[in-house]
C-alpha cells in the first residue's frame, strides 16, 4: 500500500494525476505507447529523487524493479524559477504556510528506468492569519 502523500496545507482542490498515470502505463503494457515515452526524466529529476525522494512504498509500475520515490517541487514568487525542492515535510510545510502563495507539484521518480509521472499538484500559502484591529 502506497504511503499517505505529505499534502496537508493544502487549499482548494487537490488535483490527482493517477487514473491517468495508469491509463499511460496501460497503454505500455499493451504496447500501444513506447516505454520510453514514459521513462525518460530528466537528470536533475533522477538526482533530486535520489537526494530528497521519499520512498513511496510501492514498486515501479514500469520496471517491477526499484521503489517509487516522490519528490515534491514548489514554484511561487520570490522562490527559484526553477521551483523549490522540500528536503523534509517540516520544510514542504514552512513553505506551504508561506505569505505568497505557491503551487505544489508531487512526482513519482524511479531511479532505475527513469519512469516518472506527476502523481498530484495542489496550491498552499498566500493566506495571512487575520489579526484583530485594536481600536485606539
Ligand atoms: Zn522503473
Amino acid at each position: 500500500m502506497a504511503r499517505r502523500p505529505i499534502v496537508d496545507l493544502a487549499h482548494g482542490a487537490i488535483i490527482e494525476y493517477r487514473v491517468q498515470r495508469n491509463a499511460l502505463v496501460r497503454q505500455v503494457r499493451e504496447g500501444q505507447k513506447m516505454v520510453e515515452d514514459l521513462c525518460d526524466a530528466h537528470f536533475n529529476l533522477i538526482r533530486a529523487a535520489k537526494g530528497v525522494g521519499r520512498l513511496m512504498g510501492e514498486l515501479c509500475p514500469v520496471c517491477s524493479k526499484e521503489e517509487l520515490r516522490q519528490v515534491v517541487y514548489v514554484f511561487g514568487d520570490k522562490l527559484s524559477a526553477s521551483g523549490v525542492c522540500p528536503i523534509s515535510k517540516a520544510d514542504l510545510r514552512r513553505l506551504e504556510r508561506r505569505e505568497l502563495p505557491v503551487t505544489c507539484y508531487a512526482v513519482e521518480v524511479c531511479i532505475g528506468c527513469k519512469f516518472n509521472h506527476l502523481l498530484r499538484k495542489w496550491h498552499a500559502g498566500g493566506q495571512v492569519e487575520q489579526r484583530p484591529k485594536v481600536a485606539k
